[in-house]
């Protein structure tokens, strides 16, 4: 297994990380057996690093990822996250990130986890991160219950901004993890974080390889913010694969891991049949022609659009047009009667 650093200050982790999101069941039911499999067999086969968050079922990911590592934490770089705790429930306050941090360490039987995160740094003030929750989470790396400690979220501007208001503060933020900003649709992160990560030391955590699913066979779950546009050209780039016998998602893989210098790509990976999918497209040969390809046709089909999420003060620009526009086609829906149609 290649490994890339963290951050600067370390650990060494795998350049192919566990996403544990699926075992809070937010994709659909995975049983306590398969989840203790996958994250047993995501570690014989040289997985070491995990990422959850007590808003992944509501700690049911945490709970199962504790008690798969359980004489096996030696063995795992285990991350976890603070401020997000439902689809519409947020709390970034300090007595919330102490409160959410001792409950992640009972759920994942350790005494201190290797990162710790804002979850969706979009979804509250730049000043409330920068001025109460950075400063509760630094308390608890002082107080040895977490190494490292990083931010999230899908709006680069936000999260760039939020990096430099740190190091303006003397505030430390050793990683910054975004997704569906570094694949085959989209490769902003690279263009908008990645230089500003390697000058201060950040590590990059590239989220979501799939898109959130929009890069598979199968296609995006309904509620995936992707436009039909978008499903519809990686619809059509899921059949150019097919018919040269390659998944998409093993093109979309591999074009995320072979990004040298990039830190670590985190895919969900819920049952051992997909940790072992995901393990074997790694040492798969590589498609170069396709890939430029399956690329040129995302473009075109318009599958790297941006989706407003969070505070519209914290949007970037492209998001804030996508609203633009879905806020345009519900107002043609509303004048043309449609609605009443199609309820
Ligand atoms: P993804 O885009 O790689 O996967 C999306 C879906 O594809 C999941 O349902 C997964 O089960 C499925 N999948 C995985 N491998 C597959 C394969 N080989 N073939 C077919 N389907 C496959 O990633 P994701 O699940 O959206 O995100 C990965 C992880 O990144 C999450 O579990 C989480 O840890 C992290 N993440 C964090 C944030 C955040 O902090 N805001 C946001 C998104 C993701």
């Amino acid at each position: 297994m290649i490994t890339v650093p963290l951050s600067a200050k370390g650990p060494a982790v795998s350049v192919l990380g566990f996403g544990a999101s699926p075992l809070g069941n937010v994709f659909g039911d995975v049983s306590w057996l398969e989840a203790e499999s996958a994250v047993h067999d995501a570690l014989d086969g040289g997985i070491n690093f995990f990422d959850t968050s007590p808003y992944y079922g509501r700690g049911l990911s945490e709970e199962r990822l504790g008690r798969a590592l359980l004489g096996r934490r030696d063995r795992a770089v285990v991350a976890t996250k603070c401020g997000r705790y439902g689809a519409d429930n947020f709390d970034f306050s300090a007595g919330m990130v102490r409160r959410s941090v001792e409950g992640s360490l009972l759920r994942l039987r350790t005494d201190c986890v290797d990162l710790l995160q804002a979850h969706d740094c979009e979804f509250t003030s730049v000043t409330q991160i920068l001025e109460e929750t950075l400063p509760a989470m630094e308390r608890c790396r002082a107080e040895g219950k977490t190494r490292l400690i990083g931010i999230t979220g899908y709006q680069l501007g936000n999260l760039l901004r939020l990096a430099v208001g740190a190091r303006e503060r003397g505030l430390q933020i050793d990683c910054i993890l975004s997704y569906c900003r570094y694949d085959l649709a989209n490769t902003s992160m690279e263009t908008r974080l990645a230089g500003y990560a390697a000058e201060h030391g950040i590590g990059l955590i590239n989220g979501s390889p799939l898109h959130m699913g929009l890069l598979t066979t199968e296609g995006a779950p309904a509620w995936h913010p992707a436009s039909e546009r978008a499903r519809l050209a990686c619809a059509e780039a899921a059949r150019l694969c097919a018919a040269e016998s390659v998944a998409l998602e093993e093109v979309a893989l591999q074009f995320c891991l072979d990004r040298e210098g990039f830190g670590l790509t985190l895919t969900g990976m819920g049952t051992a049949e997909l940790v072992k999918k995901n393990l074997d497209a790694m040492a798969a040969s590589r498609h170069p022609e396709l890939t430029l390809r399956v690329r040129a046709l995302l473009r075109l089909g318009g599958a790297g659009e941006l989706w407003p999420s969070g505070l519209p003060e914290n949007w970037d620009t492209e998001a804030r047009e996508r609203a633009g526009a879905i806020a345009a086609e519900q107002d043609i829906v509303r004048e043309s009667g449609l609605e009443e149609v199609y309820p």
